[in-house]
């Protein structure tokens, strides 16, 4: 034992070699060394164990791959070829060219984020996009937060704190992650006043728990990611609009998804867009920017003027500030609605608007590629009719159809863990003990590299389980 240690190299001398010499250049003196150190520690552990001392060879090139998974960023890019389009866990909506380079020009130079260049004096961050917002939408005004849960934590508090809002039992969702609307709700110190039943809420319910000294809104949450079917009433949002008029009360739809385009024309069941919730006469609609809307993350609150004048106004709103690359973004993507070009331009409504027959090409395309290779020609591969999903808490229980490659081997598991482990990591649906690939959700400039992994992934499969 002590003679193999003995045969490990001191740090100093590793440092002499011009492979340690190359990688310091690239990655720093610093790095290396606590690699090396590391790699000498392991070489170390395994000599008491009885190993034999490493090979030069062999140590460097543990030390060069555990520099690579060092200077490798954990959060990192991966395929997505679940199906699911807007996949909370996967980064939800994927931002259109537009957005990309619109977030780098702001990104690479100064910018008008707070200053007013027709008067030279400090401006707004909340202007830039707002109008186009506006615009979209017919909302009065505009406002926009890092996020959608924020933008109701703000619009509760400063419309509603210390006063009750009504909310409709029926209603009080938990959107994922173990967030709950009710306890998000709560952080705004208004008191949550639930009426109705699970299933059934009538406009009376809301009507009798109105309480002129201590109600301060009436509160519509969108069913987001779960359908209540059978015998079921909830008031139309006009209903409960007359309702809180009639009593002088906000009446505020929190829509989550918030939609621009109509669902319908592609099969899916209609999900309210936010013009449809204003003019049916919301007086605050609050919605989600990388959901169904396609851009980045952000809390979009639309509606009265003299409201959103009191959001403003809030402190609350400089901790839930946006940040100048996310309203880059989002003007860039509300321009493509502007211009009539979401269909075409914004991965969300490309991914739902895809068209199957080209579907299955692709994935009839990843097959043919897989086919090519003679270790694979036994292999179980077929494509077949498969269900995408628009996911991100929107449409609960729709589907799209789709074709997907499915890979049929014996350790689906294993195998769908050898593809997390790739490089870019690839993401799979396992169904009915098949591996399914959905070209839906897969970008086309991304087949390649998908081939490449998932014939490398596949042969070394092979041989594994030989
Ligand atoms: C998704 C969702 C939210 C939260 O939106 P984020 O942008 O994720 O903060 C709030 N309410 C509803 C109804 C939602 O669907």
């Amino acid at each position: 034992m002590q003679a193999e240690l003995r045969k490990l190299p001191g740090v100093d001398k590793m440092f002499q070699s011009d492979e340690v010499a190359a990688l310091a250049k690239i990655h720093g003196r610093q790095l290396v060394l606590e690699a090396i150190r590391s790699e000498l520690d392991v070489a170390r552990q395994q000599i008491t164990v009885g190993q034999p001392a490493p090979s030069s060879t062999s140590l460097l090139q543990a030390i060069a791959a555990r520099l690579s998974a060092d200077v490798r960023p954990s959060l990192q890019p991966v395929i997505n070829a679940t199906g699911v389009i807007i996949h909370t866990n996967l980064g939800r909506a994927l931002l259109s060219q537009r957005a990309q380079t619109a977030m780098q020009q702001v990104a690479s130079a100064y910018s008008n984020l707070e200053y007013d260049l027709e008067v030279g004096v400090r401006g707004s961050r909340y202007v830039h996009a707002a109008s186009l917002l506006c615009r979209l939408t017919g909302a009065e005004a505009a406002v926009v937060v890092n996020n959608n849960a924020g933008a109701v934590v703000l619009a509760l508090t400063a419309l509603a704190k210390d006063r009750q809002v009504i909310i409709s039992r029926g209603q009080l969702v938990e959107i994922g992650g173990g967030f709950r609307i009710p306890d998000i709700m709560a952080q705004s110190g208004a008191r949550l006043v639930e009426v109705g039943t699970t299933n059934r809420t009538y406009v009376r319910d809301y009507e009798q728990a109105i309480d002129s000294e201590h109600t301060g809104l009436v509160l519509a949450v969108h069913h987001s990611n779960y359908q209540i079917t059978g015998f079921t009433t909830q008031p139309a949002l006009a209903e409960l609009v007359e309702l809180a008029r009639r009593y002088h009360l906000p009446l505020m739809e929190d829509l989550g998804s918030g939609t621009l385009l109509d669902t319908t024309p592609f099969g899916l069941a209609h999900e309210p867009t936010i013009q449809e919730s204003l003019a049916a006469g919301a007086d605050i609609v609050t919605a989600s920017g990388d959901k169904l809307l396609g851009g980045p993350q952000a809390g979009l609150i639309l509606g009265r003027a003299d409201l959103l004048a009191k959001l403003k106004q809030h402190p609350l709103i400089r901790a839930l500030r946006v940040d100048k690359t996310t309203l880059a973004a989002l003007q860039a993507t509300l321009l493509a609605y502007l211009e009539n070009r979401a269909l075409v331009e914004i991965p969300v409504w490309r991914m739902i608007s895809a068209d199957v027959r080209q579907l299955a090409r692709r994935s009839q395309k990843w097959r043919a590629a897989l086919r090519q290779n003679s270790t694979m020609a036994h292999l179980s591969l077929h494509v077949v009719d498969s269900a995408s999903t628009v996911g991100g808490g929107s449409l609960p229980g729709q589907t799209l159809p789709t074709k997907a490659l499915a890979i049929s081997v014996p350790a689906v598991d294993s195998l769908a863990e050898k593809l997390r482990h790739a490089v870019p990591p690839v993401v799979a649906r396992i169904e009915d003990g098949r591996l399914l690939f959905d070209p839906r959700t897969v970008l086309p400039e991304q087949d390649n590299v998908l081939i490449t992994i998932l014939k490398r992934v596949l042969v070394d499969n092979q041989s594994s389980s030989i």
